[in-house]
């Protein structure tokens, strides 16, 4: 009998839109993604807090306990979806997607507003992808959706007292620039889903490993890289890439041209004589500028 195919959640299909080997590997062979670190974990819980803040904004609503099965958490969600309430962390499937969005509220004309919470302060692509994934998959499950909102923080706000939630997070409308996402959402959904069921893509690492979140498969990529490789040169990567295309993968081997900056020159001539660069004269007028007392700030 052939394995069922796993539902394609939000977390994953934002990142099957950075990198489908990405996406391939956190289902099929996640033990090389690497853990979230104590500060990514650290934004990951702040998160958390956030969310929790943004319910407040809505006393009357539901927690939608999520259960293992993604088909028990639906069924839930259509249950709880009767009594008109705002809904949290509400599940729903449309054909192999689930999405939760963190916050739904009842409008008029029996539909519902969708809110997505972002400990950010700000609208971003990104966010804008994973709105356009839940409302498609919450439309397929049939729940008419009126408006899609971001919610984030303000980061005007100045706490006097107790977090006052209203106060502190701003709702931006972003049905009209989610728009754009949805188009061809459905094939980009196909396309993934085979995928997933594939042998593994391959991908060329690039500078959009990095973006718009560092890739938990970097470790993995990445390794081919030795050790004094040419990330380490100081400024703009664009030209590392290109030269990394040329096979130089060595800091020392980059070749001495217009276009590197004094710095980059130190840095390079560096590595290749293995001597340190000590600017004394540098240091001793730096320092002969310095009035007491001096004050510090760190954070
Ligand atoms: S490190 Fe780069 S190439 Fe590798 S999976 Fe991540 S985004 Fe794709």
């Amino acid at each position: 009998m052939s394995k069922p195919q796993p539902f394609l959640s939000k977390t994953k299909y934002v990142d099957g839109v950075k990198c489908l080997k990405l996406l391939w590997y956190e289902y099929n062979q996640r033990d090389l993604i690497s853990p979230p670190n104590a500060a990514l974990q650290a934004i990951f819980d702040q998160g958390v807090k956030v969310g929790e803040l943004a319910q407040k904004l809505y006393p009357n609503g539901i927690k939608i306990e999520r259960q293992q099965m993604p088909e028990k958490t639906h069924a839930k969600t259509l249950e709880a979806a009767k009594l008109r309430r705002p809904l949290f962390e509400a599940g729903l499937i449309y054909g192999r997607t689930y999405a939760l969005p963190d916050i739904l509220v009842p409008v008029e004309g029996n539909a519902w507003d969708l809110i997505e919470v972002k400990s950010s302060t700000g609208v971003e692509d990104v966010y804008l992808i994973d709105v356009a994934f839940q409302k498609y998959v919450y439309s397929g499950a049939g729940l008419k959706i009126r408006k899609c909102y971001l919610m984030y923080i303000n980061n005007e706000y100045i706490r006097k007292e107790g977090i006052e939630p209203h106060k502190l997070l701003i709702k931006e409308d972003v049905t009209d620039k989610i728009k754009p996402y949805l188009a061809g959402i459905k094939k980009s959904i196909e396309s993934m889903l085979t995928v997933i069921a594939g042998s593994g893509p391959s991908a060329k690492v690039g500078p959009y490993c990095d973006q718009p979140y560092a890739c938990p498969l970097e470790d993995h990529c990445w390794k081919f890289l030795p050790e004094g490789d040419i990330f380490q040169l100081r400024g703009r990567k664009e030209r590392l890439y290109a030269l990394m295309d040329q096979g130089i993968l060595k800091l020392i081997d980059i070749p001495i041209d217009d276009s590197l900056n004094e710095k980059q020159l130190i840095q390079i001539n560096s590595h290749q004589t293995g001597k340190e660069h000590v600017d004394k004269d540098g240091i001793k007028g730096f320092l002969s500028e310095l009035k007491y007392p001096i004050y510090y700030l760190d954070f």
